[in-house]
């Protein structure tokens, strides 16, 4: 097994207390790290740094762990360039647009869908990202829902069956009929491909019953459930997360103080998702509401071709920081450490002993700079499973 030595780290986050300066970012200053294989091996201060077979000098740049984005939707095919021109000239965003992505993904062969899940984790990568969780949902047939989620498993573990994306313009008079085909022959075909279940339970897709019904089933089915919730206004979704036990509540723009305090209760993570907000033009959740009351919040791009085109975790940091309250910190704790957490993953998203060697070098001093510079490439060099890939 080889080890390299990252030494001259400016500043290094670890997201565990234990170490550096005792924050919950556990931030080393003037540290050092070394990766054994696959796995950090050690870290501390670069004066008590042990021998390795290979020596990387950082010269002073600060380390932070690889980015978790736990909320995405890469299988599609087109883009809707037109429709964000129309809401930037006043039109509002509703959930209608997809089926325009639905139908170009139905269109488009298995090849070209692998090429831009391919092109943007790749996108991903290059920004630091080292954990994507990638969604199904254009399809909205048995076979498209399957082959996207066989295509998403190439690329990642964190798979997700979102068949209940919207109701498909052919059950439009037979939502029922649509609820029973996603919970019975379509979640049969797509369950071995998947870990997770997911549905976007909002005004205009599926309401609370029929959400109970499809998160229970996929759960029965062995996967386990996630949801987008209160999105474009107050609703049930945030407290069926609670009820079910959902890993995750992701969007969480319109709460009502019980809802907060079920997810305090819960534990269930508040996964936010700021470029959503940015990119239709809509007010933003209030993180540090969340955060007060002891939610678990997660931070992640959302990247899809229609209320968010986005795969940067950087600008959903800056985002986070700029419109949502949250301190530089808080939101790299969340886009890192929260977005495991909304996958239930203690792999990644910190950087202790044993832990994955995931990790990105910025060309900065400090983590601070992920706000401070918004829209600047600052990942150096990213690293995960203790291979240098960008
Ligand atoms: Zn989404």
């Amino acid at each position: 097994m080889t080890s390299v030595l990252l030494t001259g780290c400016g500043s290094l986050v670890t997201n565990n207390a234990s170490h550096g300066d005792g924050s919950r970012l556990g931030l080393v200053a003037d540290g050092a790290l070394v990766i054994d294989g696959d796995r950090v091996g050690w870290l501390g201060s670069r004066r008590d740094a042990p021998p390795a077979d290979a020596v990387v000098d950082l010269g002073g740049r600060a380390v932070v762990p690889g980015f978790v984005d736990a909320h995405s939707h890469l299988v599609f095919a087109g883009d809707r360039a037109e429709e964000f021109a129309a809401r930037m000239a006043g039109e509002p965003y509703t959930a209608g647009g997809i089926a325009s992505t639905v139908t170009a993904t139905r269109a488009a062969s298995d090849e070209e869908l692998a090429a831009t899940v391919t092109r943007l984790v790749a996108e991903m990568t290059r920004q630091g990202t080292t954990t994507v969780e990638v969604k199904s949902g254009y399809g909205l047939t048995v076979i498209d829902e399957a082959r996207s989620l066989a295509i998403a498993g190439r690329v990642t573990p964190e798979t997700t069956y979102l068949g209940a994306h919207v109701v498909p313009a052919e059950y439009a008079d037979d939502v029922a009929g649509y609820v029973d085909l996603v919970t019975g022959p379509m979640l049969d075909a797509c369950a071995p491909y998947a870990r997770w279940v997911d549905v976007f339970c909002e005004q205009g897709a599926f309401d609370a019953d029929a959400a109970r019904t499809v998160l229970s089933a996929g759960m029965r089915a062995g996967l386990q459930a996630r949801i987008h919730a209160n999105q474009l206004g107050h609703g049930p979704g945030v407290q069926l997360a609670c009820e079910l036990g959902a890993a995750a509540a992701d969007h969480c723009t319109y709460l009502h103080d019980a809802d907060v305090d079920a997810l305090a209760q819960s534990g269930v993570v508040a996964t936010l998702l700021p470029g959503v907000e940015f990119s239709t033009r809509s007010p933003y959740p209030d993180a540090q509401r969340l955060l007060a009351a002891g939610v678990t919040v997660a931070l992640a791009t959302d990247c899809n071709p229609g209320s968010c085109y986005t795969s940067s975790m950087p600008l959903c940091i800056a985002l986070a920081v700029r419109e949502m309250g949250m301190s530089p910190a808080q939101a790299l704790w969340a886009a890192t450490a929260g977005g495991a957490a909304a996958l239930r993953r203690d792999d990644v998203g910190h950087l202790g002993v044993g832990a994955r060697a995931d990790l990105v070098v910025l060309d900065a001093p400090s983590y601070l700079h992920l706000a401070y510079r918004p829209g600047v490439p600052l990942a150096h060099a990213v690293w995960r499973a203790g291979h240098q890939i960008a």
